[in-house]
């Protein structure tokens, strides 16, 4: 083994990439599973919504998240339909400006919001306050305050800190109430959900049951406090206790995850019936339903989904004879993951020699892209997989095992770790990676004073900027220039 500084290139490193990457017969061709609908390639090409990439880039510039819009509406609906007897919450922390609040709005989904700066999206697009569920496991006096005062539907009670803010901010409205003219309408009470933690995690394939629930989020059920909270709550005028709330996870695959925690969070249901003589009329069963990055991934269709929970929660309703509730599901990634890819341009290609085993290729091949962590960080973070595909034309270069790298300073800055891409890579071409849509524009940094890339929409051959490039201007706007 040679020496070498510590890095990406160790001796062991096999270069045929991970087993589930198998070599293309053609690198030009795209896999459809993990592009948006209305993505094709024409003469090399990619299209989407109509639009040409070289043209959106010539026009827009690199790099740039494209959102096929019908695909995006698609996905909701399919929700929407899918799940007809629930309330379908987006939740849009995985994606949120104006015109998608606006879109979830017409396709008749409800909004999930978690900060000051996502309800504020959504009071702005003009997104009925009713529809809209306020999450998050730390949420100030003044969040709250703002909430009760905008009427939204339902709020996620986290800690008991939020039972006691919630009801000193509907107490002092009760104050200001009694004491305004009379004739004044009276409030109506504050919606709220529980927050409870079932000792289930669930992530990509697997899925972990503990009796404890080691984590931030919620109100634990093995301990009573979910309980606690629950009689609490019941017990406040000015809030009505409408359920609770579990979410055990994100890109999940498989329901058995939600079938432990269905039963744990229906057990409770039970004791309040038992104890408390209340019966909570709705469960919101939280979202994390997987989408397809790379052919490793097979995920359910909505309708699947939604037969599969239903038949779960019916079951255990049905065994501690209980009404079924009102259930609600909160996709977030699912609806907007694949309906978006990011277009970057290549800028220098590298190989590197490595002491691979013998009959191993043992030359990797690194293509640098104008963007990197700071417009999608879920590689370097979750060691997440990509795909990706040269998007400006086409090759007769055999495949290419090659691992594409952003711009930023960290050896970890990967944007695809492997893809068979045409071996005749240069710079100037495009290449666009697929399934961008959830947590990378939301999850975007200024790392290394990167400009945030743009959103752009495409449909029927034309594109809207829904939200714009960030500029030199922008970043130096936050700076106060203090003199030194
Ligand atoms: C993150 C989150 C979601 C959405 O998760 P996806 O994996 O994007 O579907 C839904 N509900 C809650 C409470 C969340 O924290």
């Amino acid at each position: 083994m040679r020496a070498h500084e510590a890095g990406w290139a160790h001796a062991a490193v096999s270069v045929r990439g991970p087993a589930w990457l198998r070599e293309p017969e053609d690198a030009n061709a795209l896999v459809p599973q993990l592009w948006s609908s209305t993505a094709r390639k024409s003469d090399g090409v990619l299209e989407v919504g109509g639009v040409p990439l070289t043209d959106l880039v010539a026009e827009h510039g690199s790099p740039a998240y494209v959102l096929d819009e019908a695909d995006f509406r698609a996905r909701a609906r399919a929700f929407r339909e899918a799940f007809e007897d629930y309330t379908v919450y987006y939740a849009g922390k995985a994606f949120l400006c104006t015109t998608v609040a606006r879109w979830i709005a017409e396709e008749g989904l409800s909004l999930d919001v978690c900060s000051r700066g996502e309800l504020a999206v959504a009071e702005r697009a003009g997104f009925p306050m009713d529809r809209v569920g306020f999450h998050g496991n730390n949420k100030s006096y003044a969040e709250l305050e703002r909430a009760v005062e905008l009427g939204v539907g339902r709020i996620i009670v986290d800690s008991f800190h939020e039972v006691q803010r919630l009801t000193e901010i509907t107490e002092a409205l009760r104050q200001a109430q009694g004491s305004a003219a009379q004739g004044s309408t009276a409030r109506p009470p504050v919606r709220v959900l529980v927050r409870v933690t079932a000792g289930v995690e669930a992530h990509t394939h697997e899925y972990i049951a503990t009796a404890h629930e080691d984590q931030k989020f919620g109100f634990s059920i093995s301990d009573g406090s979910a309980f606690e909270a629950v009689r609490q709550l019941h017990e406040t005028p000015g809030l009505e206790l409408r359920g609770l709330h579990s979410h055990i996870g994100s890109q999940i695959f498989d329901s058995a995850g939600f079938e432990v925690a269905a039963r744990r969070v229906l057990a409770l249901h039970a004791r309040i019936r038992d104890e408390l003589g209340a019966e909570l009329p709705e469960l919101d069963l939280g979202g994390g339903f997987g989408i397809a990055y790379t052919t490793q991934d097979d995920p359910a269709e909505p309708a699947m989904l939604a037969a599969e929970l239903t038949r779960i929660i019916t079951e255990e309703c049905a065994a501690r004879r209980l009404a079924v509730p009102r259930l609600s599901i909160e996709p977030g990634r699912a609806i907007v993951g694949p309906s978006a890819c990011t277009v970057y341009r290549v800028g220098t290609v590298k190989a590197v020699e490595l002491d691979g085993a013998p009959g191993m290729q043992s030359v990797r091949t690194y293509v640098s892209v104008d963007g990197g962590m700071s417009d999608n960080i879920r590689t370097a973070l979750y060691d997440a997989d990509y795909s990706c595909t040269l998007a400006s034309r086409a090759s007769t270069a055999p495949p290419l095992l090659t691992r594409v790298v952003g711009m930023h300073c960290e050896a970890g800055d990967i944007v695809v770790m492997d893809e068979f891409l045409p071996g005749d890579l240069t710079p100037g071409d495009l290449v666009a990676v697929p399934g961008t849509g959830a947590y990378c524009r939301s999850m975007a940094s200024n790392y290394n004073h990167a400009l945030r890339p743009p959103v752009v929409a495409v449909r029927d051959g034309a594109s809207r900027v829904l939200v714009r490039r960030e500029t030199v201007e922008d970043l130096l706007a936050l700076d106060a220039g203090v003199e030194g």
